[in-house]
């Protein structure tokens, strides 16, 4: 068995971006610049826009937090955004998920740039992904695809079964799977007999947010898995969606939790920055 160290990849991909982003200041002057809209006051989103604050910060990049109350109206978070589609300092720009329930999600995300669509929630994004075309891609699946490449695994032609069908991780995880060539089974909570899928596939891919969903009688042996969940157990360890101590054993790839997608996440949202602030650059010539 070994371990996908998301953590070490996750510093290597930073570090090729910080330089990346030195490149571009040195030819074209631009800083890569991110914007954050964070509505309301749930802790689990202020700590992650805290720690994508300090990754910008990290890679040498402009970042700003648009911190807006609760009971914000629609319109005004609409405005805020299209003021910084035309802000020639952002080059990306990420809406903290969830919204308010007065909030229309698919709206608000509409209203952002593809261009600036550094999260790839936009439909335009999420269409040139289903064609297989390149564009801004989820943040957490290209993470798992950056994971799975650095180990040398290939999934052409590898039964993946895909457990969580959101549109931030799962229906976009399929589709990069699919992409690669592999053969893609998406469970959800409606699928019946989830452990019957799960031990045909070569590749599992949990992101549901259910501790232990995963447990060693459904995996099947060297089977490789990929735990995207974060769980806060009930004793305050974060935890993922795998029983990591029964399951790990069996498989010839796992990745832990924390330290294993996670850290990945927030890589690749530099990178993605950094991408979009290439074209902009170019754009500007
Ligand atoms: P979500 O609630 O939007 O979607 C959960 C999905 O899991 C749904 O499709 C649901 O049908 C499915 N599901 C739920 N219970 C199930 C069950 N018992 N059996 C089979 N399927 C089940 O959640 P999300 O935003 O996609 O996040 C999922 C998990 O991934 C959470 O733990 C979240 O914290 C984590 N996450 C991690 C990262 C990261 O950076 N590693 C990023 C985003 C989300």
């Amino acid at each position: 068995m070994q371990i996908l160290d998301g953590k070490a990849l996750a510093q290597k991909i930073e570090q090729k971006v910080s330089e990346g982003a030195k490149e571009l200041k040195t030819s074209t002057g631009r800083v890569p610049g991110l914007a954050v809209i964070l509505v309301g006051h749930d802790p689990a989103s202020q700590a992650y826009v805290g720690m994508k604050k300090k990754a910008c910060d990290r890679a040498g990049f402009y970042s700003v937090t648009h911190e807006m109350p609760e009971d914000i109206s629609q319109e005004a978070i609409i405005k805020t955004i299209e003021m910084m589609n035309l802000n020639p300092n952002i080059d990306g720009i990420l809406i903290q998920l969830p919204l308010p329930k007065h909030v229309d999600t698919t709206k608000i995300l509409e209203v952002v740039a593809p261009t600036k669509d550094v999260d790839g929630f936009h439909p335009y994004n999420v269409g040139r992904l289903a064609t297989g075309l390149d564009g801004f891609v989820p943040c957490t699946p290209l993470g798992v695809m950056e994971l799975l490449a650095e180990y040398n695994i290939d999934v052409k032609g590898k039964n993946c079964c895909v457990v969580g069908a959101s549109n931030i991780v799962g229906k976009p995880m399929a589709a990069l799977l699919l992409n690669a060539n592999a053969t893609v089974e998406i469970c959800h909570i409606f699928t019946d007999d989830l452990k019957k899928h799960t031990l045909a596939a070569d590749v599992i891919l949990v992101g549901a947010g259910v501790i232990n969903l995963i447990k060693d009688d459904m995996v099947k042996e060297d089977a490789i898995v990929i735990d995207i969940g974060i769980n806060r157990a009930p004793d305050g360890r974060l935890v993922g969606d795998v029983d990591y101590d029964a399951v790990a054993p069996k498989t010839s790839y796992i990745t832990p939790v924390p330290g294993g997608v996670g850290p990945m996440t927030i890589a690749m949202l530099l990178s993605n920055t950094l991408k979009a602030a290439q074209i902009h650059a170019e754009e500007a010539r």
